[in-house]
This record gives structure tokens, sequence and C-alpha cells, in this order.
């Protein structure tokens, strides 16, 4: 689930958490923010229902709010401290400026009134009045454009931190060394578009005699030959295909609007570009042993999707990735 949100929807949000806020006697404070923008943003049901039923109770309180809090934000990685705290420190600001504003538009007011009382009582020259009357209004003209700037420096936080936040959640649904989802990526990817075509496959590949690289080139060469054959999995599926890092040298597909012909067509497209990359020791030049992969390609069942049914069907696919090694690896077996 990801929240991609312009900088003036960001700032609808937020406005919005702070009136709730406000209208709760809850203080604004970073962590209570957290709770109320989250709420905002509308998608999380649970909080949502819990925040119902703490007001129908009459017990949403801070209190209560620290509680929603440790329980639907604190265990989030993608919202953390690093965030919270500078959108605070910004709401602080500008909410600082806005209570200037204000306070300067009432002294205005004041001084408008005072003036307009002077000339009704002829009280005082009517020049002097005037006068005094056009340096209020230039010192609010020039208020007016200190604050103006101030937006604009906040608007620019507001895109860096949008941004950040955006890293921090891609971060947190990637894996580092082969940039390919993690399987909390796969959730989400499930999550925010789910496989709805008749005939979809899952499959397991996983490199061959993997240790044995390891051991015989050093676990540096290890990682990179993870990586590269990573990137021969990407470069062979489609944009709407998921690919997984599953374990340490396994790796997870689905592939979507495809039958069990077509990936295993697709899984023997793979190894073939895993089999067909070159290696070299770097230090001696010496050619190295081509790098195979087995893999394990199985149906998905169209009436059993979701997520949280996955594992039979990876158990299917492992079946056949196990095959596939019994049968002398550099296989894919359906
Ligand atoms: P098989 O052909 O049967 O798959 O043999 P294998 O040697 O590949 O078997 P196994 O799956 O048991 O070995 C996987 C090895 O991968 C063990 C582990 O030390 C190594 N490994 C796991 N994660 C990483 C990693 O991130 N980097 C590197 N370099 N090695 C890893
Ligand atoms: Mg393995
Ligand atoms: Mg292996």
């Amino acid at each position: 689930m990801t929240h991609r949100h312009t900088v003036q929807q960001a700032n609808v949000i937020s406005a919005k958490s702070i009136e709730f806020l406000g209208k709760y006697e809850i203080p604004a404070m970073p962590t209570n923010f957290a709770v109320a923008y989250e709420l905002m943003l509308g998608k999380n049901d649970p909080l949502l229902s819990s925040v119902r039923d703490l007001a129908d109770k009459d017990m949403l309180d801070a209190f209560r709010f620290q509680e929603l809090y440790s329980t639907f934000i604190d265990k989030r990685p993608d919202i953390n401290e690093q965030m919270i705290n500078p959108i605070a420190h910004l709401l602080g600001t500008m909410m600082t400026a806005c209570a200037q504003s204000s306070k300067t538009v009432d002294r205005y007011q004041r001084q408008l009134n005072e003036g307009g009382d002077a000339l009704e009582e002829q009280a005082a020259d009517p020049q002097e009045i005037i006068k005094a009357l056009a340096q209020a209004t230039q010192q609010v003209r020039d208020e007016q454009t200190q604050m103006n700037a101030r937006l604009t420096e906040a608007e620019k936080e507001v895109k860096t931190l949008r941004t950040n936040l955006e890293q921090l959640e891609i971060e947190a649904i990637t894996d580092p060394l082969s940039e390919l989802s993690n399987r909390k990526g796969l959730e989400r990817v499930l999550e925010d578009n789910p496989i709805c075509a008749e005939h979809n496959c899952l499959g397991l590949f996983d490199i061959d005699h993997f240790k044995k690289i390891n051991d015989n080139y050093g676990h540096n060469f290890g990682d990179y030959v993870i990586k590269q054959v990573a990137r021969e999995i990407k470069n062979h599926i489609r944009g709407s295909d998921i690919a997984v890092r599953w374990g340490g040298e396994e790796f997870l597909l689905i592939l979507r609007d495809t039958d069990l012909k077509g990936a295993v067509f697709v899984g023997n497209k793979i190894r073939e570009a895993i089999r067909a990359l070159r290696w070299k020791n770097t230090r001696t030049g010496e050619q190295l042993p081509p790098v195979t992969i087995s893999g394990g390609v199985t149906q998905m069942d169209p009436t059993n999707l979701l997520l949280k049914d996955l594992d039979a069907t990876v158990e299917r696919a492992d079946q056949s990735l196990y095959r596939a090694k019994q049968s002398g690896r550099n296989l894919i077996c359906a």
C-alpha cells in the first residue's frame, strides 16, 4: 500500500489531522499526529474501526491515542521518528506563522478602526492619520511577504519529506542486494494489484551448487552472482510479473496471465540466459565455470489467489524444484 500524494493533498490531510486532534483535545504531538494522519488517509480499516469504537464509548483521549500509536504505527518501518519529527517541526513552524499572521490582521483592524474614529472626531490632522494608516498597510504587506516566503520554504520541506518517505517505503519492500522485492514487497504488490487473470503461474528458482561458488570464489563473488542472476530474471519478465528474493539464493516469480507451458518457456529462457553468462576471476583472469539454476513452476489455483493461500502453491513449486535438482540440475520442471 503506497501513498502517493501531491504537496497539496498532503497539506489537506495534515490540516484535517490537526482539526481531528483539536476536536478531541488531543495534543498535536508527533506520535498523535502520525495516528491522525494515518486515520485521515482512510485506508487503515483496523485503525478506523478502533477509533470509531473508542469515540462511541467516549474514550478517545491522548492516552488511548498513544496506545493506537503503539498498535498501528510504531511497528510499521516506513513511518518512523526520522519522518515524524521533521513533520512535527514543520507543522510547528507553519502554525506559528499562521498565528503570527492572525495577530497582524487583528492589529491592522485595530489601527484602521482607530484611524476611522480619529477622522470622524477630527481629533488629529487627517494627513497624519492617513500617513499612519499607509505605514500600517506597508507593515502588513511586509509581514505578508515574509509569511509567503516561509510558506514557500515549508512547501519545499514537505516535498523533501515526501521524497524521503517514498524512499523509505521502497527500501522497506526491496531486497538491497538483488534490488528485487522482498517478501513484504510481494504482499504489497498483491495488495495493490491483486491477481485476477485466469491462468497464472508461480515459479521457484534456486542457484545450483551455490555453496561451492561461495567456498571456491568467496562470499563477495557469491553476492555478485546473486545480483547478476536477479538482473537476468528481471530482464526476462513483464512489468506486471513479480520477482522476489525468496531466500539466500532462491527466487520466487509470479507470472500473471501465463499458463503452465508459458511458465516453463519463461523459466527456460531465464535458465539459458544465466547459463550463457561468462564469469571471470578479475584477479587472475581465469575463466570460471558457468552458473546454472534449477526451477520448479506450478499453476496458481484461480479460486485461491490470496497471499494467505500462497503457501500451498509455493510448496507445489518447491516439489517441482526438488525434482529438477534430483534430475541433474540446470532444469525447469513443472
Ligand atoms: P543446490 O544445488 O542443491 O541448491 O546446492 P546449494 O549449494 O546451492 O545448496 P544450498 O541451498 O543449501 O546453499 C545455499 C547457500 O547460499 C548457503 C548459504 O551460505 C548461501 N547464501 C545464502 N544467502 C547468501 C547471500 O546473501 N550471499 C552469499 N554469498 N551466499 C548466501
Ligand atoms: Mg537454496
Ligand atoms: Mg542452491
